[in-house]
């Protein structure tokens, strides 16, 4: 999975401070993030390549085999023409598909946190303007005291599992860029635990009843600000499949040999198929 570092630890310790030579800057705005342009693997600026007065926002730092390589957060307003000779905005569906996997998963948490930071500029409570917490992670009102911690949602990801015929539910989205075969999958509510979330989404997304329902994993998943929350649970009854369409254009049981999906090593959702696929759920 995505988070998953082969070549890297990650630390996540918030630490006030400011960058250095070596540093990396991720400048980052909605769904696009400046890398190194035509380049097959990702690579960010670094602070001695930025050229200009900012103010930065430290993010974290990841071990790579021993360095401890720091990044940080610029201000897109401020990027100079000199570094647009070398970097443009991609697109982040790229950390997706190019390495190395501790600059994939790095530059999809700034994006996370770059989006967090520039929707929390003021106060929700009293209009005021927010200021950085010396501590942590955390920005704070000096006029009422209110704090804004990161924005996570938590999300259930389901494998429905009927053991009489060894099939898995699989679905479509409806009206969405990702086309491919997934689970089940939706928000948690306020009030309800993990595990009611997949019952209910279950029901509502395909018309089916669960039981068994058992936790498998989380994974941190940036593109969408969510946490993650893997279960597996058995058919209970019958397995009649009735789509809400507004979510779903499709719901099927699949056998093992019947699935497509190939491994891709970067979703909770792609382990979990190719889990059950290969006889291990
Ligand atoms: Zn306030």
């Amino acid at each position: 999975m995505i988070q998953e570092l082969k070549t890297g630890i990650y630390h996540n310790e918030y630490r006030e401070q400011s960058p250095a030579v070596g540093d990396y800057i991720i400048f980052a705005k909605g769904r696009s993030v400046l890398a190194r342009k035509e380049s097959d693997i990702i690579a960010f600026p670094r602070f001695e390549e930025v050229d200009a007065e900012m103010a930065y926002i430290y993010l974290f730092q990841i071990d790579i085999s021993g360095k401890m390589q720091k990044f940080f957060l610029g201000d897109t307003d401020k990027v100079s023409d000199g570094l647009q000779n070398d970097y443009g905005y991609s697109q982040q569906n790229m950390f997706r598909t190019k390495g190395p996997d501790y600059m994939a998963f790095a530059g999809i948490t700034a994006c996370q946190l770059a989006n967090w930071y520039a929707s929390v500029k003021y106060c929700g409570a009293c209009g005021s303007k927010l200021l950085h917490d010396k501590r942590e992670r955390m920005m704070r009102c000096p006029k009422c005291n209110a704090m804004q911690y990161p924005k996570i949602s938590p999300a259930v990801i389901v494998g429905v599992i009927d053991r009489a015929q060894n099939k898995i539910l699989m679905t479509k989205y409806a009206g969405r860029e990702y086309k491919k075969y997934a689970l089940i999958a939706g928000f948690t509510e306020i009030g309800e635990t993990a595990e009611d979330t997949v019952r209910r989404e279950v029901l509502e997304e395909t018309g089916v009843h669960v039981k068994n329902v058992r936790y498998y994993k989380s994974q941190p998943w940036s593109f969408s600000d969510t946490l993650l929350l893997g279960f597996y649970c058995d058919l209970d009854g019958n397995g009649q499949i009735c789509i809400d369409e507004e979510e779903l254009s499709l719901g099927e049981w699949l056998s093992p040999k019947e699935i497509p999906t190939e491994y891709d090593g970067i979703s909770l959702t792609n382990e979990m198929i190719m889990r059950f696929k290969n006889g291990l759920e």
